[in-house]
């Protein structure tokens, strides 16, 4: 039984998880850097322990401040949220091993995931559509170039560690492998500590559609749908929505069965994404994410389920307390990250929120950590608000977020508000007609 969560994350997703604990009569623990010791997790939760200074690496990731916050405070339970340590095989299972519960899969299946070559290999065995690519990774530049031969171009060196879009380089023609195959190791070098690549095939015009699975200690497994997250700049998600505008109902069910069986097989636990590239009627596996995803809400609102209070109940050893038959899908929900940069530049800023205003109504839903007065640290990740919509069909949801982003007030800072505002004018948003690349190419035309 869990009867206190230690929180080992901060801003809005924080915020969600204390939420889901009050709901669920937990008691709460907040970490915090120093610099975050006005952030509004620690202001809700019940404790907080400040577990060091500002730089990531000596506070949110510094596995043995938070073990001690764990075990100073009494908690009984670790909420890694997304980012920082969620995907961190070795937390999870040094979390197990202080006789506390990870909320979360098992570390082998972190681990599994969380190398993308191990990812694809897997995945082909449990007869998951594969983007077509090389069998492992690449060794050296002579097996990268019988292995493109064979792909066929134009092909996509992704490194294995890879994440966040980083560690991936496109090669159109032969003659551009070497630079590509140079560059591709030497980011993932620097950026992940790891410089194994391997290759896939680049296709030209997909969507990206991820699937959310579930699966308890007890054999059982659901699906909640699927969301489209094709609207990304530099291969990031910047504007999600749930169901997607391009699926029919036979192709949702169809892959989900699939999915469903392999997740079984697996043997995995608790929440996990399945991230799909969808071209042509035909869906491709790119890789699983084994935490809660930033853009879960959409998927809450339109199945009514919340997913964070079901992660807490199967890592508690519960039974789901959803079936698959439950699980329907109604209306239309669209998510926008809001984050602390130049909408036209991209470069983030910091700064105080000295006006903060939200907006509201039916179908209006803001997770935020934001507040009049807080100030946005330069430290960490952008993202300072998600604005979720939902409506009882996609047109509504569109005519209910273009109200909600021009009620939406966050001044003091630069934010990607206005951006937003922008996509969901364009024609090609509004009949839900476009791929991975369309925003950027709209961004490109607008410069
Ligand atoms: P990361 O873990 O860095 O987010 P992913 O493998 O999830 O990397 O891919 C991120 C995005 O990059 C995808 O949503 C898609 O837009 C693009 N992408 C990845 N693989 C391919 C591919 N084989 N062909 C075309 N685009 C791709």
């Amino acid at each position: 039984m869990i009867k206190k969560v230690l929180i080992a994350n901060r801003g809005e997703i924080a915020l969600r998880i204390i939420r889901a604990c009050k709901e669920l009569n937990l008691r709460t623990v907040a970490v915090h850097s120093t610099v975050d010791s006005n952030a509004m997790h620690v202001r809700l939760a019940n404790e907080s322990v400040c577990i060091g200074p500002p730089s990531a690496s000596k506070s949110y990731l510094n596995i043995a401040a938070i073990l001690s916050a764990a075990e100073v405070s009494g908690a009984d339970a670790i909420h890694p949220g997304y980012g920082f340590l969620s995907e961190n095989a070795k937390f999870a299972e040094i979390v197990n091993e202080h006789g506390l519960i990870f909320i979360g899969p098992k570390s082998e299946h972190i681990s599994e995931m969380g190398d993308k070559v191990s990812a694809r290999t897997a995945m082909q065995k449990l007869g998951i559509p594969l983007v077509p690519g090389s069998d492992g990774a690449i060794k050296d530049l002579k097996e990268l170039k019988k292995v493109a031969k064979e792909v066929g171009f134009p092909i996509l060196i992704k490194a294995a560690s890879g994440g966040g879009g980083k560690g991936m380089k496109v090669a159109e023609r032969p003659a551009d492998l070497e630079e590509a195959w140079n560059l591709a190791r030497s980011e993932a070098k620097s950026g992940f500590g790891d410089d194994t690549v391997y290759l896939e095939r680049y296709l030209a015009n997909p969507r990206h559609i991820e699937f959310q699975l579930f699966a308890d200690s007890y054999g059982n497994v659901v699906h909640f749908g699927e969301r489209d997250c094709s609207l990304q700049r530099r291969h990031q998600k910047v504007l999600e929505e749930a169901p997607s505008p391009a699926l029919k109902k036979e192709e949702r069910d169809n892959i989900s069965k699939i999915i469903v069986k392999a997740v079984k097989k697996l043997g995995y636990l608790g929440a996990g994404t399945f991230e799909m590239l969808y071209e042509n009627g035909e869906f491709f596996f790119i890789e699983m994410n084994t935490r809660i995803q930033v853009e879960h809400p959409i998927t809450e609102m339109i199945t009514g389920f919340d997913l964070v209070k079901e992660q807490i109940n199967v890592a508690s050893g519960k039974k789901l307390s959803i079936k698959q038959k439950d699980i329907n899908i109604k209306g239309h929900s669209i998510e926008c990250r809001i984050n602390s940069e130049d909408p036209n530049t991209f470069i983030p800023n910091a700064g105080t929120i000295n006006n903060y205003h939200t907006p509201g109504g039916l179908g209006i839903r803001i997770d935020s950590a934001l507040y009049s007065g807080y100030k946005v640290p330069p430290n960490y990740d952008s993202l300072i608000s998600k604005l979720i919509v939902y409506g009882k069909n996609r047109e509504e949801a569109i005519l209910k977020l273009k109200i909600a982003l021009e009620e939406y007030v966050i001044d003091g800072i630069d934010t990607t508000l206005s951006l937003h505002d922008k996509i969901i004018r364009e024609e090609k948003f509004i009949t839900g007609d476009y791929d991975i690349r369309w925003l950027e190419n709209f961004l490109d035309i607008n410069d």
